[in-house]
């Protein structure tokens, strides 16, 4: 025998850290769908449906959302609204929360 083994039950800081990961939001699930989708944040959404105007940040996002939503319409890559690619006019686009600060005057 060389002494007590240090022992090895869960400290108060390790099973508080368990459940912060398990509690906390990190954007995925669910629950973190519209603000991966842009829908509330609308800041750094790049694609724009064109059936109903919701926002996603890529295609494969948009892709989902299509088929959820107009299961009966195509999808067509082409007819997305590229919001990155339309930016240099800003006077047609409506106004987005969270990029107000980033417009130069
Ligand atoms: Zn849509």
């Amino acid at each position: 025998m060389t002494g007590k083994a240090k022992p090895k039950k869960h400290t108060a800081k390790e099973i508080a850290s368990k459940i912060d990961a398990a509690t906390t939001n990190r954007g995925g699930g669910k629950a973190g769908l519209l603000d991966r989708s842009g829908v509330e944040k609308g800041g750094h959404a790049k694609l724009e449906c064109p059936h109903c105007k919701i926002t996603a940040p890529d295609l494969k996002s948009m892709q989902i959302h299509h088929d959820a939503r107009h299961p009966k319409i195509p999808f067509e890559e082409a007819k997305l609204v590229n919001l990155h690619a339309t930016t240099s006019v800003p006077e047609s686009s409506k106004p987005r929360p969270g990029v107000r600060g980033s417009l130069k005057k």
